[in-house]
């Protein structure tokens, strides 16, 4: 089966390839990934598979059944891209460029499916193939206003469809991500990332005549290079073992040049190895911010929102992936990770499933940065398709008795009621005003 399902992904590389490309070539933001979605839609019908769209706007599932009934293994691809206005390769109307590789990323999930539809009779249980949206948590005021609009409740896309119900019949989760790091070579597998939390913060200030009657205003973007300064200094308290990381952009700075600015607005995620270092940092950032408001007397609104946890791999998952990678590239090409200060939402589907995200190579510059690119699709979507589906293969055959180990042995962090619980216990607006304490 696993000799078939290689042959499979190789006689359709080259499509595959295309079809990576031709996502590179239409980048589109979280939950606006319309046109990439539709290029999905298509190769599930092309595929013969029904597929159930509109999950957390641009979702899509479809179910490839095997020969007789089992467990559920999800087999995931992001939809989403990026924005790098100094990419070269950037959509020039929105600034939208897949310098994280997830073009890869549908493209070989699709050629997981493709190859295991060879082999679907002999499986016992069934694969959920999903493309999901919005991984990269930006444009966090765009999103609040989706959300307002009632459009969604979570502002990451994984979350949204646990929230809609497209998680409920999975018992094993797995993706690929793409890396651009030379020492994780063509696969790499194991470690653990950073989870964050992400704050949407606007300075409240007054306006007025910047030359004129600067006594009359209340600056806000002084208050808040006075709370990004506080923010720095509380640096020194942060453990080394915590991976603490707060990276705040300022996404509004003012208006114009000739009026004290009142309204200046500030994102940030507060990233940490644990939910309790995690949870520490950004209390700490909170009264760096409060700081802000008031010594320059105005107002600060913290919109804190529950960003990604940490991922934790399964490692029953970890070591039959492991041996399918060293099968396809050899044991000299196959590393284990440590740990990453990046974030993604596969950590909170790694809170409720058995769930493995290695990475695989074949990009090569800066991961989000100008530079990014994918130089070859052999390592970056044809072997990791192929070591998907012969870990679904090792997971779904001999009647499911290893997806059944795996998932008899795991522990859940938290049951899907608790995540979603968490993820609302951490959603919060607070209004600070420096008259308060006045
Ligand atoms: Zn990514
Ligand atoms: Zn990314």
């Amino acid at each position: 089966m696993k000799a078939r399902v290689r042959q499979a992904v190789d006689a359709h590389a080259s499509e595959l390839e295309q079809l990576a490309r031709q996502i590179f070539a239409q980048p589109e933001l979280g939950f606006k990934e319309h046109h990439t979605a539709s290029l999905v839609h298509d190769w599930f019908d092309k595929l013969g598979l029904a597929h159930r769209d509109g999950i957390g706007i641009t979702g899509t599932r479809a179910d490839l059944k095997g020969g007789s009934s089992g467990p559920t293994v999800a087999v995931l691809g992001e939809l989403d891209s990026l924005l790098c206005w100094e990419h070269p390769d950037r959509d020039p109307r929105t600034g939208a460029v897949h310098a994280c590789g997830h073009n890869a990323q549908i493209a070989m999930m699709l050629g997981a499916a493709l190859a295991l539809k060879e082999v679907a009779d002999e499986l016992s249980g069934s694969v959920a193939l999903m493309a999901v949206p919005a991984e990269e948590y930006v444009e966090l005021e765009e999103r609040l206003k989706f959300r307002q609009q009632g459009q969604l409740e979570f502002l990451g896309g994984k979350a949204e469809m646990v929230r809609l119900g497209a998680f409920d019949d999975v018992d094993i989760a797995m993706m690929v991500h793409a890396t651009a790091r030379p020492e994780d070579a063509d696969i790499a597998v194991g470690g653990t990332n950073n989870g964050m939390v992400a704050k949407f913060v606007r300075f409240l200030g007054r306006t007025s005549h910047a030359g004129g009657a600067p006594d009359q205003g209340i600056n806000s973007l002084s208050a808040a290079r006075v709370a990004l300064a506080g923010i720095d200094a509380i640096r020194e308290t942060f453990r080394d073992e915590d991976h603490i990381r707060v990276h705040p952009i300022v996404t509004r700075g003012g208006d114009v040049v000739n009026a004290i600015p009142a309204d200046v607005r500030v994102e940030m995620f507060c990233r940490g190895a644990s939910l309790e270092a995690i949870e520490l940092a950004h209390r700490k950032v909170d009264r760096a911010l409060k700081a802000g408001a008031l010594a320059l007397g105005g107002e600060v609104e913290i919109t804190t929102l529950p960003g990604y946890l940490p991922l934790h791999h399964d490692p029953n998952l970890v070591s039959m992936f492991r041996a399918n990678a060293v099968e396809i590239v050899g044991s000299e090409r196959v590393r284990d990770k440590g740990h990453g200060g990046g974030s993604t939402d596969m950590g909170d589907i790694s809170h409720i499933l058995p769930t493995v995200h290695p990475y695989a190579g074949g990009a090569s510059g800066a991961g989000h940065g100008a530079d990014y690119r994918i130089d070859d699709y052999t390592r970056a979507v044809a072997n990791p398709a192929k070591a998907m589906a012969m870990t679904v293969v090792d997971l779904l055959s001999s009647d499911a008795r290893q997806a059944r180990q795996v998932t008899a042995e795991f522990k859940p962090r938290m049951t899907r009621a608790e995540y979603l619980a968490y993820l609302r216990r951490m959603s919060t607006t607070t209004l600070f005003r420096a008259s308060d304490l006045e």
